[in-house]
Parts: C-alpha cells; structure tokens; sequence
C-alpha cells in the first residue's frame, strides 16, 4: 500500500509529491519527510521523479500485490 506525501526534495527546493509505503518512515527516494504540507500549497506541487521511477519499478516487478514478505530485510 502506498501513499502520495507532498514534501520538498531537497531543503530549500520546491515542493513535490513523493510517494510512501504505509509501513516506512521514508519516501521511495529515501527522505524522511518531517513536517505536513498544507493541500492548498501542494495542489500545485509537482512529482519527485526518483519516486514516480520506483513506484513504476515496483508496480511491474511485484505483480504479488500484498506480500510485505517479499521485501528482504
Ligand atoms: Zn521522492
């Protein structure tokens, strides 16, 4: 299960959409996002492309949707 999270890339940057796993802490391009970013301010957020290029990696790799088992740690 994943979730979209608006948050900036690097500090300073302009504000994207990431995208988060319902189980981590950190977004699929490895930031911890520390504070909520209002609606109204990322409605015209673009998306992290680092994000977009793993989400896309792990929807055609993993057509087992559901099996946290299959992550190796
Ligand atoms: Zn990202």
């Amino acid at each position: 299960m994943y979730e979209m999270c608006a948050g900036v890339e690097k500090p300073g940057d302009a504000l994207v959409w990431h995208v988060m796993a319902k189980n981590t802490a950190t977004t699929l391009c490895g930031q911890r996002l520390g504070q909520r970013v209002d609606g109204a301010s990322a409605q015209r957020a673009g998306h992290c492309s680092t994000c977009m290029a793993q989400f896309g990696k792990l929807m055609t790799a993993s057509p087992a949707v559901g099996s946290p088992a299959a992550t190796d740690r």
